[in-house]
Formats: C-alpha cells, sequence, structure tokens
C-alpha cells in the first residue's frame, strides 16, 4: 500500500525531432497510448495545435492524467505523469522517449499526498455517487484535438477526430488531410484550411459561376491553383465550356483530394481538362497573349509557392493572356484576416485593369479564419458583374446543378460592398 494519494514524474524530453513536437495527432496518439501502455483506462483527451508552432495537451485517465507541452523549436517537451493506483508511469515514460526520440531526458519523480500529513474528512462518498463509474468501453474516449488556423491575433479551431489520411512533406509545403467532427474530411497546406467536404460549395460556387454568368460565353478556361479541384467541378458544370487548363504547382495536393476529397475531386478525369502540374507563375508568363475567356487563380495564402500569385508581374500576365472581353478572377484573402493583402491586390488590380474594372465579391466561408472571404475581379472589357441580367437563366442553372450557395440573388448581393471595405479600398 503506497503511503502517498499519487505519484508525479517530471519529464525534460530533449534532443526531439522539432516536426514530431509540433504533430498535434502524432503526439496525441504517443500520449493516448503511453497511457494504455501502462494498463490506464483513458477517459478523454484534449489536446492543440498552436500556430506557428507548439502542441499542448492533456489524457484524463482514471488513474489521472498525462500532460504535455512542446517548444519544437527548441526540440523539447515537458511532461507530467500523474497517477495513482498501481499503474507504473515509468512504462508511459519509456515509450514516449521511444516515440518523441528523445536524445537526452530528465525525469524527477515525487510522491503527492503523503498520507501521514493528511486528515482524512468524514463525508459521506455514497451521496455522490451510487457506485464507481465503471466505464463499458476504455476504447471510446472522447478526443479533443484541436486544429487551430491563426495569424498572431486571430483565429479559428476546429476539434478534429486525431484521424490523419493523408500526411506527406511535399517539396512545396505540408500537405494533409484530417477529420473534423463538424466539418468532415479537410485539405490543409502547411496547417492552413483550405477546403473541408461540408463548406468547400461556398468557395467554390462563388469562384466559378459570377464570372461565367457575367462572361455569358465562355469556352477557354485557365485555372492556376485549385489542387482540390473544386473549381474545374464547378466550371465544368457549365455545358459551352469547351477546355480547362489547370496549373497546380504540387501534385500532392491532387492525389491526396483524389484519394479521401473524392466529391471535391470528382473531375480530374474530364476529357476537356487539360492538367499541367507545374507553377502556374512560369505558366502564365508564356502563356500566348489573348488566349483565355477567363482566368481563375485558386491559390493559396501569399506564402511558400503562392507568394508569387499576389505580384503585379503575374497579373500583367493574366491581363495579356485574357481575350478582349475576358474575366479574371483572383482568392483576394480577407478583408477582416489579413486586410493588407486584401487592399494591395485590389490596387494592384485596379492600376492593371482600371479604376473600374476590379470589382470585389465578398462571401461566406465559415472554415476560413473570420469567415468573410473575398475574390477580386479584373474585367478586360467585359461587362460589370452588378450588371448582369440573366437572373432566370442563373436560377434555372442554380437548381439544375443542385447548387448551395450561387443564385441571382446572391450574385447580385456578392458584389455589395460595405462601407469599411470601401473604405479600406480607398
Ligand atoms: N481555397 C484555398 C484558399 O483559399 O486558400 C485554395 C485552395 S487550392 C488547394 C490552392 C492551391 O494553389 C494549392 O493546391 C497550391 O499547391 C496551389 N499553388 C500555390 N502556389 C502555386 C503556384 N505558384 N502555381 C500553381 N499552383 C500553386
Amino acid at each position: 500500500m503506497s503511503n502517498a494519494l499519487g505519484n508525479h514524474i517530471l519529464v525534460e524530453f530533449m534532443g526531439c525531432d522539432p516536426h514530431i513536437m509540433n504533430d498535434v495527432s502524432s503526439i496525441e496518439r504517443d500520449m493516448v497510448g503511453a497511457a494504455q501502455k501502462a494498463g490506464a483506462t483513458v477517459i478523454n483527451s484534449t489536446f492543440h495545435h498552436f500556430s506557428p508552432y507548439g502542441v499542448s495537451g492533456v489524457v484524463v485517465i482514471q488513474e489521472s492524467h498525462l500532460a504535455i507541452h512542446t517548444w519544437p523549436e527548441y526540440g523539447y517537451a515537458a511532461v507530467d505523469l500523474f497517477t495513482c493506483g498501481e499503474m507504473d508511469a515509468w512504462i508511459s515514460f519509456d515509450f514516449l522517449k521511444e516515440c518523441f526520440g528523445a536524445k537526452q531526458y530528465s525525469a524527477i519523480e515525487m510522491k503527492r499526498g503523503a498520507i501521514q500529513l493528511l486528515t482524512r474528512n468524514e463525508f459521506d462518498i455514497t451521496s455522490m455517487r451510487e457506485k464507481a463509474t465503471e466505464w463499458r468501453n476504455p476504447e471510446m474516449y472522447t478526443r479533443n484535438v484541436w486544429f487551430t488556423d491563426k495569424d498572431e491575433d486571430q483565429g479559428l479551431s476546429l476539434r478534429f477526430t486525431g484521424e490523419v489520411f493523408y500526411d506527406v512533406q511535399s517539396p512545396f509545403q505540408r500537405v494533409r488531410i484530417l477529420e473534423s467532427y463538424k466539418y468532415g474530411k479537410m485539405l490543409t497546406l502547411d496547417n492552413m484550411v483550405m477546403t473541408t467536404e461540408v463548406d468547400e460549395y461556398h468557395y467554390h460556387e462563388m469562384i466559378a459561376h459570377p464570372a461565367m454568368f457575367t462572361h455569358g460565353n465562355v469556352k477557354n478556361v485557365l485555372v492556376i491553383g485549385g489542387g482540390d479541384g473544386g473549381t474545374i467541378r464547378e466550371i465544368l458544370r457549365h455545358p459551352g465550356v469547351e477546355k480547362v487548363t489547370m496549373v497546380e504547382i504540387d501534385g500532392e495536393v491532387i492525389e491526396a483530394c483524389k484519394q479521401h476529397l473524392p466529391n471535391i475531386a470528382s473531375q480530374f478525369d474530364n476529357p476537356k481538362l487539360n492538367l499541367i502540374v507545374d507553377d502556374g507563375i512560369a505558366f502564365v508568363n508564356n502563356a500566348d497573349p489573348g488566349t483565355y475567356d477567363l482566368v481563375i487563380v485558386d491559390g493559396s495564402d501569399p506564402v511558400g509557392p503562392a507568394e508569387g500569385l499576389f505580384s503585379v508581374s503575374f497579373y500583367q500576365n493574366c491581363h495579356k493572356a485574357l481575350k478582349e472581353g475576358g474575366i479574371l478572377v483572383a482568392q483576394g484573402e480577407s478583408p477582416k484576416f489579413n486586410e493588407k493583402v486584401f487592399s494591395e491586390l485590389n490596387f494592384v488590380l485596379r492600376g492593371i485593369f482600371g479604376a473600374e474594372n476590379a470589382p470585389v465579391s465578398l462571401f461566406f466561408v465559415p472554415t476560413y479564419p473570420t469567415g468573410m472571404w473575398s475574390f477580386q475581379y479584373g474585367l478586360k472589357g467585359a461587362p460589370s458583374p452588378k450588371k448582369v441580367e440573366n437572373h432566370a437563366e442563373m436560377d434555372s442553372f442554380s437548381e439544375a446543378n443542385g447548387l448551395r450557395y450561387y443564385n441571382s440573388e446572391i450574385h447580385m448581393g456578392t458584389f455589395a460592398t460595405p462601407n469599411f471595405v470601401k473604405e479600406l479600398l480607398k
């Protein structure tokens, strides 16, 4: 019989692999595994991935808890193994040392709650609970693994199942398919949410249809990026389209989505598609002038491979590649999340297409930070999307294709600009 209520091992793991130290799903899996290895009954796990890096989490066990906080930049993890009862937490210690590849470590063991220093109160325990909770299925514990996409001041957190369906570090970015409880499977690139099964149509219907109905006779389309396939899916709903050239820099994104997001990546075998895995910036730079009716830039945020997708020269080349009467649509970031990029991009487009020819479409995507996002337009002699009249055609197309976001009211509303955005774009 132990002469203390609990046993606490304070562990310092050092020289660990920084990538492991920054991987919330493998750390959660290993911490739960460490508890189970020592025969503990896991009640729930709550883990949080901080952006830009670091993980914090706790596994609550019937025998108390295991907790961790990591500093990937130091290859360091501070771990607490607090147990009561017969459980031998050193088994968990050995397991985690292996999992984290710790090159150095130190551990202090201390008894917590020395019986001889405590006085037992005579309160009626039975009143609190008839009988000790019998965990009918110890496997079924509540997992609280949180994925957070944020900048320094605001962000979005999604509880995910901890399952990782795809995880590849490509030459350009880390490509992962995770599964969230509320929004289903989701594609993340370098810890930024790109698209989810449940709200992807908000983005993909709005990147395609307003421009298609504004132009009215699109035959040849160029899509830069769009590796998840949602944009080409929507474009190819329009029977008048003859050819779609898609230039995606990262083949791993296409592969991940084909395997795990088939409803989004449903048109990669379409005969009208000319799929090129290459840098879209170089492609547009070498494109023949006056080729496309519609150029869509479905790029990620202005970091890594996508940085150049926000440059003046890139949009000058897009303008050149458009036919007279052509339309450019670009993923425009958010007036509420990265205001600077949002307003600078519009300034560039007004400079190239003309002050009146760079309208902004605002719409909602629940899984993007702030939920408010934009597409920015460049009209090369095309009519204003605010002045289209074929509303009946839009609504019958929307109904016929079972669209869930786009219709004629949304088309008109999306180009309405709130005063704070007008201010931002002045
Ligand atoms: N909806 C997402 C968003 O708003 O951030 C964008 C989705 S889509 C997956 C973005 C794609 O752009 C990624 O697959 C990425 O690999 C691709 N991309 C980034 N830079 C690129 C470049 N220079 N040329 C072509 N594709 C690029």
